[in-house]
């Protein structure tokens, strides 16, 4: 492993100045991530800048009624939150499907969203890898892709983005703030995650250097009545081979809102915004909710040991918003 450098920022100037000082230099959260990646060689930073003593460690409700998350409150906290549980329970049920205890009390909320893919050949530095050294190639697209995407992937990339926070966060419309040394600034979560066209290794729109300080939720009341499911090939502490998050709110018998997005199944947190609009206004049955389900998946581009995912996020959509409408109708 590479010899590195560690400091530690105290408050938000000081975390972007000693980055600014050293090119090399990496902001580091809980290290779940980043570090596993140092000790295979994927990540080489040469200097780390720990941020978990920031005063970003706070849930507060925002003045409109959403929710504002620190970047560097633990993802056990977040998931533990009364606020979180109630109105957004998707949320807390998608941060519990992930890792396990001890990596959720280490994790943080914006190290979350930046952590790397799990593909296989991106963690092997013995193996060519387009995102991990650009225009090596993808040994993925003809080898071992059974849990890679069926959604919005390249001819240079078909790797899946594996937080489960993300899928809940990308469904109530999540917006992630920052700061730079020229100020600070705020993407959407639908705007955070680049399209992998021909570089994927270029994964987010953060600026060079910025530090995340946030996510905000705008008020959503349609979150109180969500869920999360997860399916995985072990019952726990293992990523995603297709989730999703989902947000209902039936009224006179049709679909008054409704909110989807899918995990595991594309490079990024997956928006089923053409399920959304093939639902919205219409019945709640289980065809009206396959229906939904085809018009999105119509898009998937499966690889030849992936095509299971298909039907499997069919089968969820199907699933969850059954279980949600009934919830509704109590
Ligand atoms: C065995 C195992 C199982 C797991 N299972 C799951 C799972 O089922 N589902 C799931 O979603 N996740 C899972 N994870 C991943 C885990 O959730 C992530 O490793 C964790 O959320 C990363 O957060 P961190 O704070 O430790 O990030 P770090 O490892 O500290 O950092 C990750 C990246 O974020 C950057 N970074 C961190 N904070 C900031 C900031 N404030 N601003 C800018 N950049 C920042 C770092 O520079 C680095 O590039 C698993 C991990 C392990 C090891
Ligand atoms: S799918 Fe992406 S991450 Fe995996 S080998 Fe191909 S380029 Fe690398």
């Amino acid at each position: 492993m590479k010899e590195f450098g560690y400091q530690r920022a105290l408050d938000v100037s000081g975390a972007l100045a000693l980055l600014d000082a050293d090119p090399d230099a990496r902001f580091l959260g809980g290290g779940t991530n980043l570090v596993d990646l140092m000790k295979t060689g994927v990540e080489r930073p040469g200097r780390l800048v720990d941020v978990r003593e920031l005063p970003l460690d706070r849930i507060e409700t925002t003045e409109d009624g959403g929710l504002r998350i620190g970047a560097t409150v633990s993802n056990s906290d977040l998931a533990a939150h009364p606020d979180v549980r109630r109105r957004y329970p998707a949320l807390t049920q998608a941060v519990l499907a992930g890792a396990s205890g001890q990596l959720r009390n280490m994790a943080t909320v914006g190290g979350n969203l930046l952590q790397r893919t799990r593909c296989g050949y991106f963690a092997d530095v013995t193996k060519p890898c387009n995102k991990r050294d650009p225009g090596s190639g993808c040994p993925a697209i003809k080898g071992e892709h059974h849990n890679h995407a069926i959604l919005g992937a390249s001819d240079h990339c078909v790797a899946t983005h594996p937080s489960d926070l993300g899928v809940a966060l990308t469904a109530f419309d999540a917006v992630v703030t920052y700061e730079t040394a020229d100020g600070p600034g705020e993407l959407p979560l639908a705007d955070f995650y680049l399209p992998v066209g021909d570089t994927p290794h270029l994964e987010t729109a953060l600026p060079q250097g910025a530090l995340i300080t946030g996510v905000v939720l705008p008020p959503a009341p349609v979150a109180a009545n969500s869920r999360y499911r997860k399916v995985r090939e072990r019952a726990s502490y293992a990523f995603a081979i297709g989730s999703i998050a989902a947000a209902l709110d039936v009224q006179d018998g049709v679909v008054r809102e409704v909110r989807l997005a899918f995990g595991a199944v594309a490079s990024r947190p997956w928006r089923a915004r053409a399920a959304e609009a093939a639902l919205l206004g219409g019945p709640v049955d289980a065809a009206a909710f396959a229906a939904a389900a085809d018009a999105e998946l119509a898009a998937a581009r499966p690889l030849p040991h992936n095509g299971y995912k298909v039907t499997l996020m069919r089968n969820l959509v199907v699933a969850v918003l059954s279980e949600l409408a009934e919830e509704a109708a109590r």
